[in-house]
């Protein structure tokens, strides 16, 4: 029988962070196929919401009720269990994408060859940089003519701050790929596009004569560039890859199957069990026999007739059991949890435990909130789970005033589940709507319509991003006064500024130096 510890240890919970078109949906899919999770390709194209326009993204939602099944994939992979957790892209992209990140230990950055790093890459990364969380990179479509690898790194290491540890480096690329050679291992991969794992031959040493029957003169051009990397890039270093400072990288073709099995054993073999997660009061290790776990997500069900709702817990510690009794300790209430949702791709609904590391789903009916906290019974707060800046405003009109009460609770209730955040700025009447991708908007309309009877028109609103603001209540006065329709309170109560551009909110952070701009708020 398999001990607590035994079972964190063979957990690995990480996210794909990657820009739209970069691959992220064909690696996910060649990942679980390697698994063994799923038979054949199209399995989870098939459900990528991003490549619709809005209004089939509602019929879809609609006619799948809620759709869990996407947003968590578990499977086994040697001896152990993967938790692969969904980061939406694409128009969904919104702050569910971001909260995801804290609840994962380690990531995977996907990277286009042929346009290095991109805008959401960055802004994803940073989210991860937070916490620190240890990235491995994959630079993909390595079969077409992209930038050279060098240059890649480059980019990396410039544009997003961290050393880059080349593991496996490919042999040519577009028209004269050939396959990677494994820095570490000292092996080599041939690329086959029409064999079954994108490689029909592997050879160990790089001196092997056998290297230069298969690729003639490209044999001594990999002597010598590996000769340069060598040199001039870094080695691998587990404990700076741990601490965030240096990602390893590994170049491959996901729609080939290339390069994608190392990376798999790379998350296996390099990134970390679950992790210790910070509470207010103390830190709780995985191994704690107690269950404990936070809320990172909630989903709603786009049915009217259907309002129940999901909330995704990170397991920290403990094992959890089906009917097990929880405290949800915001209301200092006991639930029996007899139908929480469990992730398992065979077998989706049928495994009953789950450990620090693995998600569960507990459906409600609106009582969890983001950032809750569920133990055994020990009071404690989880921390590190924010809210974050939105880009994107809009003022919200009603078109029959006498439905204010109800669009205010809509709103504050739609903002609790993180659909979409709400400011009211202190000088004005105004209701505004931020949020991180744009989608979000649609979302709150429907919703507002058919849960809430709403009908709710958005205008555009001159803002291009917002800052929590902390100071002392002199200096928040005095900033209130000034600037009252650009200063409002967000639906915790908390003073926010919205920043019609860069240029005013760098002189409003200017003319307040003791009052601090913060680009996130942990949820309380
Ligand atoms: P996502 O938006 O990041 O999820 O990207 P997708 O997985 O949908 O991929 C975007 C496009 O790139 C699709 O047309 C894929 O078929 C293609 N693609 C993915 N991986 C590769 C690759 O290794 N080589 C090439 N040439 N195309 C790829």
């Amino acid at each position: 029988m398999s001990t607590l510890h035994d079972e964190i240890q063979r957990r690995r919970t990480f996210a794909i962070i990657s820009h739209p078109d970069a691959g992220k949906t064909t690696l996910t899919e060649k990942l679980l196929w390697f698994g063994g999770a799923i038979q054949m390709a199209g399995a989870v194209r098939a459900r990528k919401a991003g490549k619709h326009a809005t209004s089939d993204w509602m019929e879809l939602e609609k006619q799948r009720g809620i759709s869990v099944t996407s947003s968590v994939m578990q499977f086994p992979y040697r001896d152990c269990i993967i938790n692969l957790l969904d980061t939406p892209g694409h128009d969904d992209f919104s702050e569910d994408t971001y909260r995801t990140l804290t609840a994962v230990d380690s990531a995977v950055m996907v990277i286009d060859s042929v346009n290095g790093v991109e805008a959401q890459t960055i802004k994803l990364l940073n989210v991860c940089r937070m916490r620190d969380t240890p990235i491995v990179t994959f630079v993909n479509k390595l079969d077409r003519e992209g930038k050279a690898p060098i240059d890649l790194l480059d980019e990396i290491e410039s544009v997003l701050g961290m050393q880059c540890a080349p593991v496996t480096w490919p042999i040519g690329m577009g028209k004269t790929f050939r396959g990677v050679y494994h820095l570490v291992n000292d092996t080599i991969a041939f690329f086959d596009p029409h064999a079954e794992k994108g490689t029909s031959e592997m050879i160990q040493g790089i001196d092997n004569p056998r290297l230069d029957e298969l690729i003639g003169h490209q044999a001594a051009e990999l002597r010598m560039d590996i000769e340069l990397v060598r040199g001039a890039s870094h080695t691998f270093d587990k404990e700076a890859y741990l601490s965030g400072k240096q990602t390893p990288v590994f170049f491959g073709s996901a729609v080939n199957n290339f390069g994608v099995q190392s990376l798999l054993d790379a998350v296996v073999d390099l990134s970390p069990t679950p992790l210790s997660r910070k509470t207010v009061t103390r830190e709780v290790t995985p191994d704690e026999p107690k269950f404990t776990g936070f809320v990172f997500k909630i989903q709603a069900n786009m049915d009217p007739k259907h309002r129940d709702r999901i909330a995704f817990v990170r397991v920290c510690s403990g094992k959890f059991e089906r009917g097990m009794k929880l405290k949800h300790v915001a209301v200092d209430k006991q639930i029996a949890v007899n139908n929480a949702i469990t992730f398992m791709a065979q077998d989706r609904n049928t495994t009953d435990e789950a450990y620090a590391g693995d998600i569960i789903g507990i459906p409600n009916h609106g009582t969890i909130k983001l950032g809750d906290t569920f133990t055994e019974g020990e009071d404690l707060k989880f921390t590190g789970i924010p809210s974050f800046a939105p880009e994107h405003f809009r003022r919200a009109r009603l078109k029959n005033p006498l439905k204010m009460k109800q669009l205010q609770k809509g709103l504050q209730q739609l903002a609790e589940e993180g659909a979409s955040q709400l400011f009211r700025p202190l000088a004005s009447n105004d209701l505004i709507l931020g949020a991180v991708g744009t989608l979000q908007f649609d979302v709150v309309a429907h919703r507002l319509e058919f849960e809430y009877g709403v009908d709710v028109a958005f205008e555009s609103f001159d803002c291009s991003t917002a800052r929590w603001l902390r100071g002392s209540d002199a200096d928040l006065k005095s900033i209130a006064d000034k600037y009252g329709y650009n200063v409002a309170l967000d639906g915790a109560e908390d003073y926010v500024y919205l920043a019609p551009n860069r240029v005013n909110l760098a002189m409003a952070q200017e003319r307040y130096p003791d009052i601090q701009f913060l680009e996130t708020r942990e949820i309380s």
